[in-house]
C-alpha cells in the first residue's frame, strides 16, 4: 500500500490481501483455501472464474477458433455471474451455480486458450479487485501478485516438482499413480504451463517480491503453516491480520 493509502489497484480495497501464484497442481488450491480459512478471511480462486468463462462458452457453443475476438460485450451476454460470500465468491452462469462443471477435463484442456485473450483478463480483472473491496482476501491464480493486487501485503510464489505435480493431480480425482499415467498428466501440466507462461498477457511468472515456497517435499500443512507464519508477521496497522 502507498503512504496515502491508496494502492495501484483503486482506492477502496478492505484488508490485507495475501496472493498465491504458481503453476498447474502446485497446491495454490487447496493451500490457499486452508490459508484463508485458519486466518479467518476470505478466498479468491480466479481460475475459477477463466474456468466460469470457458464453461459458459462450451455450453453456448461458441466456437473455440472466434475466442480470440470476444469482447467485453460479448463476455457480459454470457450471464456469468460473480457474487461475494462470507467465504470468497460464488459464481453463477444463467442463475444456476456452477461447481464441479468448472473442473471438467473439457473446460481444462480449454481454459488457457481464452485465458489469453486480452478482452477477457480486463473483464475478469474488474471483478477480482472488486473481491478485496469485501475485507480481507487470500487471493490465487497465476497473476495475483504480478497484475491483480501488486501492492499485496504478503506474495507468495508455489512451485513443486513436475512429476509430484502430476501426481497430486493423479490422487485428486482417485486415479493410479502408474508410470504411464504420470507421464501423460506430466505432458499436459507442462502443456498448460507453457502456455500460461509464454502468453503475450499477464504471463504465469513470479513478482519480484513474491516468496518462493517449494513445496515438492511438503504435506499441506506444512505448507500452510509457512504462510500463515508468514500472513502473522504482517506490520503495519493497514496490514495486520
Ligand atoms: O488455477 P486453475 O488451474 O483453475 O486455472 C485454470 C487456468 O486459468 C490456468 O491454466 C490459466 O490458464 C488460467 N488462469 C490465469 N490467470 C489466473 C488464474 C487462472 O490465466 N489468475
Amino acid at each position: 500500500m502507498t503512504s496515502s493509502g491508496r494502492t495501484r489497484e483503486g482506492p477502496s480495497r478492505r484488508g490485507p490481501v495475501i496472493t498465491v501464484d504458481g503453476p498447474a497442481a502446485s497446491g495454490k488450491s487447496s493451500t490457499a483455501r486452508e490459508v484463508a480459512r485458519r486466518l479467518g478471511i476470505r478466498h479468491l480462486d480466479s481460475g475459477a472464474l477463466y474456468r466460469a468463462l470457458t464453461y459458459a462458452l462450451l455450453d453456448e457453443g461458441v466456437p473455440q477458433e472466434e475466442w480470440v475476438e470476444l469482447e467485453a460485450d460479448d463476455l457480459e451476454s454470457l450471464q456469468v455471474q460473480v457474487e461475494p460470500t462470507e467465504e470468497g465468491i460464488r459464481i453463477r452462469h444463467r442463475d444456476r451455480p456452477l461447481d464441479s462443471e468448472l473442473r471438467t477435463a473439457r473446460v481444462t484442456a480449454r481454459v488457457s486458450s481464452l485465458a489469453s485473450v486480452s478482452a477477457v483478463r480486463s473483464w475478469l480483472l474488474r471483478r477480482q479487485r472488486e473481491a478485496a473491496r469485501h475485507g480481507a482476501l487470500v487471493a490465487e491464480g497465476r497473476d495475483m501478485g504480478s497484475v491483480v493486487f501488486p501492492d499485496a501485503d504478503l506474495k507468495i510464489f508455489l512451485v513443486a516438482d513436475l512429476e509430484e505435480r502430476a501426481r497430486r493431480r493423479l490422487r485428486e480425482r482417485g486415479e493410479e499413480e502408474g508410470p504411464d499415467a504420470v507421464r501423460d498428466e506430466a505432458l499436459r501440466l507442462a502443456r498448460r504451463d507453457r502456455d500460461d507462461e509464454t502468453r503475450s498477457v499477464a504471463p504465469l511468472r513470479k513478482a519480484e517480491d513474491a516468496v518462493e515456497v517449494d513445496t515438492t517435499g511438503l504435506t499441506l500443512d506444512e505448507q500452510v503453516d509457512r504462510i500463515v507464519a508468514m500472513a502473522r508477521g504482517l506490520t503495519g496497522s493497514d496490514a495486520q491480520i
